[in-house]
């Protein structure tokens, strides 16, 4: 599968049918944070960057082969920014058709002044749009926007989405220490939350990181931080605020790549037909070896299925990273 990955699990979402609309990293931002890696075309400019039919071809593939049966819902992503991809709305329209699960889009955010970019993610159940900072600063040396971006015209536009959607928003702020967590930076985005509409649909999440950055070392809050700084904005805020991380995250990482098993796996084994689902996997976000088996259907088999992992570090395809006390699979140096 060229364009759909996983069902993974996701804490918000349950099982989650990846579809991805672009062939490489291209985003307007470039974030400390991004668990891609560094991007490779920075840009706001709305192309069809691989083929809708294409893409609509793989999901019809998906649904006619595995049915919706394993998948909670569908979501909506990229390697870089899915609202830079002119299918979006062809693309949410068949899944809304045919896919018999609700719709998420994860964006960030960075279209949504473009009215006929927010009139295609009206398709979309649930949009998850981003806004770290809405101080020029903080914004400029975490989310890293091409030069020239306009971050007013990205909270004016998030605002239109906020009052125009029919379905939910789930606006997901990230909290990373030092970079955007100051007192200033928690006044700026306390004005921005106060203008939401008020509405039982809506919701803000505050999220850290939780996972190892591909770009660079990016410290997360711990979550008695994240808690103070929901109910500080929760003041201000006519929306619920939540706190997304949900257990103690990391302070540090560290590469872990030194102890490596038996990579050894029967020439025969059906677990080969994984290998190319967890690369692609890994490739749109790192994932711990539990968070792989369980997209793969693979709980209960450890013994092959750690033997497979292990056999992908050796022959350069999979990375690992630690990050506190959990350990990550990335992409290896041999996957571009
Ligand atoms: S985290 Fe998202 S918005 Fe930031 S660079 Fe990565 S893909 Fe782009």
């Amino acid at each position: 599968m060229k364009h759909l990955f996983g069902p993974v699990r996701s804490r918000r979402l349950g099982r989650s049918l990846g579809i991805d609309l672009l062939p490489d990293k291209i985003c307007p931002f470039d974030c400390l944070y991004c668990e891609v890696g560094p991007t490779v075309r920075r840009t706001c400019q709305r192309c069809e960057y691989t083929s809708t039919a294409g893409i609509l071809q793989e999901i019809d593939d998906f649904i006619a082969q595995e049915g919706a049966a394993g998948v909670d819902v569908y979501t909506v992503t990229a390697q870089g920014e899915p609202t830079l991809h002119t299918g979006l709305g062809r693309v949410l329209r068949h899944l809304r058709q045919r896919g018999g699960r609700p719709v998420v889009v994860l964006t960030n955010g960075a279209l949504l002044h473009d009215a006929a970019v927010r009139q295609e993610l009206a398709a979309a159940d649930i949009v998850v749009p981003s806004l770290d900072a809405a101080r020029y600063e903080a914004f400029l040396r975490l989310n890293r926007p091409e030069p020239g971006f306009d971050l007013d015209g990205m909270i004016e536009g998030l605002l239109a989405l906020c009052a125009e959607h029919p379905g939910a928003v789930w606006l997901e702020i990230l909290l990373a220490a030092g970079c955007n967590d100051s007192e200033e930076d928690l006044a700026a985005l306390a004005v921005v939350l106060c203008r939401l509409p008020p509405s039982a649909r809506h919701r803000v999440q505050l999220n850290t990181v939780t996972r190892p950055s591909r770009t660079a070392v990016v410290h997360p809050l711990t979550l008695e931080r994240l808690q103070a700084i929901a109910s500080q904005l929760q003041k201000h805020c006519p929306l619920p605020v939540e706190v997304l991380a949900t257990a103690p995250v990391a302070v540090n990482t560290k590469d872990c790549n030194a102890a490596v098993a038996d990579p050894a796996l029967p020439s025969h084994s059906p677990w080969e037909n994984q290998a190319e689902r967890i690369v692609q996997m890994v490739r749109r976000r790192p994932c711990t070896a539990e968070e792989l088996w369980a997209a793969l259907g693979l709980a209960g088999q450890e013994a092959p299925s750690r033997a497979l992992l292990e056999r992908l570090v050796v022959a350069g395809r999979l990375r690992r990273q630690c990050q506190g006390a959990a350990e990550f699979y990335l992409p290896g140096t041999g996957v571009s």
